[in-house]
């Protein structure tokens, strides 16, 4: 029989009886395709199941394929090799049924052949079972090879789309994170001035007045707060005083080095936290905000604005609390004594600065 031939019914394309006339009369125990005169490369092939069963379903020949799919230790033990219960589906009595022989191939049967040892996994098959004279079988089948293929192939487009999911999730979550350093910064942003709230400021003096303790750093806390605000309002209405408000912040940081913060603390009250910075220059600092404040009006309209300061330097063990408390104490004294003057804190140890206030 030609091999090619052979393998145009595997495919799905029923040869004529002829091709396997020589199979007809095999008998007996199970044999090699071979000795019953099909190619040798059938007989060795094995992802091609090849086998014909007699009317009860014992195998009379096999290739290698049929022999992987299901070991014949009944065959070897002398025994007819009968592989009923191996086909699942469909049932080779069914297929038996189906019709008698009346000479010639008669394909009985075309799809998948679901074929399964006692206790294993099903395996599927892509083959035929035709009707052969003697009630005899002929399966030709192969591993479904396609089907792995297509398989393959819808397993890499889910990783693919599996993959684009995790970029999107990536994406969504780099977003989220955005999103949350936003919120962050506006729930810690004062929104008529634009600088730090009094919640900014907390965290950040906690954090400044442990870093300054542990590693022995200068600490500075300069506190402001506008001089007769209230007549600012009363005189040119709430909308300018707003806009005096937003020009003072504007004003504060710009004497603000990167490492300092701005933040109001309500009303017309400003802070600036210092870092790395003798009294002397905080003080310094202080004097020129508000020698600026006291030369050029903030808006034009409303003309001259001063502010009080009160300047304060971190003593040692000094908790942050007491730390802003000495600095307010001081803005006091400033207003106390006259508005629009500086007055620094100074505590044992501490230097006081020469000709600026001090309590
Ligand atoms: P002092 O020199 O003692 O600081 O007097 P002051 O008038 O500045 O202080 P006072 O506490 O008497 O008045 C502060 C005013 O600031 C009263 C309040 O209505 C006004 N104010 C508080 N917050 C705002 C705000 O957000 N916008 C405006 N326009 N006014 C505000
Ligand atoms: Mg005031």
């Amino acid at each position: 029989m030609n091999g090619s031939i052979f393998l145009w019914m595997i495919k799905g394309i029923p040869c004529s009886a002829h091709s396997f006339s020589r199979l007809l009369y095999m008998n007996g125990l199970v044999r090699s395709l071979e000795d019953v005169g099909l190619p040798p490369f059938l007989q060795e092939l094995s992802s091609v199941v090849i086998a014909l069963l007699d009317e009860n379903s014992n195998v009379l020949a096999a290739n290698r394929g049929f022999l992987r799919l299901a070991p014949p230790q009944e065959a070897s033990s002398g025994q007819p090799w009968n592989v009923r219960s191996l086909f699942v589906n469909p049932r080779l009595e069914d297929v038996q049924a189906l019709a008698p022989y009346h000479g010639g191939a008669l394909l009985l049967y075309r799809g998948i052949l679901n074929v399964a040892l006692e206790d294993q996994p099903c395996r599927s098959l892509q083959g035929h079972i035709y009707r052969w004279q003697e009630g005899r079988l002929l399966v030709a089948a192969e591993y479904d090879v396609e089907g792995l293929e297509m398989l393959g192939a819808t397993v890499m487009q889910l990783n693919e789309e599996l993959a684009e999911t995790q970029r999107q999730l990536l994406r969504a979550s780099r977003g989220l994170k955005r999103n949350e350093a936003t919120i962050r910064e506006l729930m810690q942003t004062d929104s008529l001035t634009g600088v730090g709230n009094q919640q900014r400021l907390d965290e950040a003096l906690t954090a400044e007045v442990e870093r300054s303790q542990r590693y022995h750093h200068l600490l500075c806390l300069l506190i402001t707060d506008i001089d007769h605000f209230k007549d600012v309002n009363d005189h040119h209405g709430h909308a300018l005083g707003d806009e005096v408000l937003k020009r003072f912040a504007l004003l504060l940081r710009e004497h603000c080095r990167q490492s300092d913060l701005a933040a109001r603390l309500g009303g017309e009250k400003f802070v600036i936290l210092l870092p790395d910075i003798s009294l002397e220059n905080a003080v310094a600092c202080a004097e020129r905000i508000r020698q600026q404040l006291e030369s050029q009006p903030l808006v034009g309209q409303i003309g001259r604005v001063t502010a009080s300061f009160g300047v304060a330097m971190l003593d040692r063990d000094e908790e942050s609390s007491d730390f802003m408390r000495r600095a307010d104490q001081a803005l006091y004294r400033s207003k106390k004594e006259g508005r629009n003057r500086v007055t620094q804190s100074v505590v044992a140890e501490q230097n006081a600065v020469p000709d600026v206030g001090c309590c």
